[in-house]
């Protein structure tokens, strides 16, 4: 086994394990490897293991990476920051976008979504720590904002996603992920059929899990430490 392949099935079993700990089924908690600066030759590795799902935040870098993956038809999911400017090469390109924070940028996604590809997944991003350096849309805005997405043609609303301010207490970190649970649930009781709570990250992924995650982007557990800029 390769070390990239061990550190793959170390994290699918800690998902597993954070699962069964709170009494839910572990297939019901899907990892989306975050690949954003690892080469195609990690990807691959990765992919050859087993896995499919795959997180890039940088539009130029993930379509260079995806011309080169072809053969291994992966799923390829957007959770970096939306500019105008990219939204097509998203639509053409991606299987899902998790990081929705304005509705021009999801008509726009909508309108240039290709007729020949399925629905575009995507999640409204939430700025659950109310941090002003992150992205998202503040808890208030939520309800709207869902509505408005989910009644777009070419998309197709799964849910939410959110990236909390970084904290390494469990109960802690358990707080904005209840929090991004409660809007979800909300939103389905408001008649939006939903399936999708993305949230939980290298280091707080249990505390996601115990809060509902159903999609947790993994990145750095799996491929090392990325080099800071
Ligand atoms: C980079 C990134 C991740 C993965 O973070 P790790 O700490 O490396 O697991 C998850 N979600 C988003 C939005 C990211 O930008």
């Amino acid at each position: 086994m390769t070390s990239l392949s061990a550190k793959l099935q170390a994290v699918l079993a800690q998902i597993a394990g954070a699962a069964r700990q709170c009494g839910r089924d572990p297939g019901d908690v899907r990892l989306v490897a975050v690949s954003k600066t690892w080469p195609v030759a990690c990807i691959r590795e990765v992919a050859l293991a087993g896995q499919t799902s795959f997180g890039e935040s940088f539009v130029q870098e993930a379509l260079d990476k995806m011309d080169q993956l072809r053969s291994l038809a992966l799923d390829w999911h957007f959770i970096g920051s939306l500019q105008s400017n990219k939204t097509r090469l998203l639509a053409e390109n991606f299987n899902w976008v998790h990081s929705i924070d304005r509705l021009r940028i999801a008509e726009r996604l909508a309108e240039q979504r290709p007729a020949s590809l399925p629905p575009l997944s995507v999640c409204v991003q939430v700025n659950v720590s109310g941090e002003a350096s992150k992205g998202g849309v503040s808890p208030a805005d939520v309800p709207a904002l869902a509505q408005a997405v989910a009644a777009l043609p070419n998309l197709r609303l799964r849910g939410l996603m959110a990236v909390p301010a970084r904290s390494d207490a469990f109960l802690e970190q358990r707080r904005p992920f209840r929090l991004l649970r409660q809007l979800f649930e909300q939103l389905q009781a408001d008649g939006l059929v939903l399936d999708t709570l993305s949230m939980g990250m290298s280091h707080d992924l249990d505390a996601a899990i115990a809060e509902g995650a159903t999609v947790v982007r993994v990145g750095s557990a799996i491929f090392g430490e990325r080099h800071k800029a």
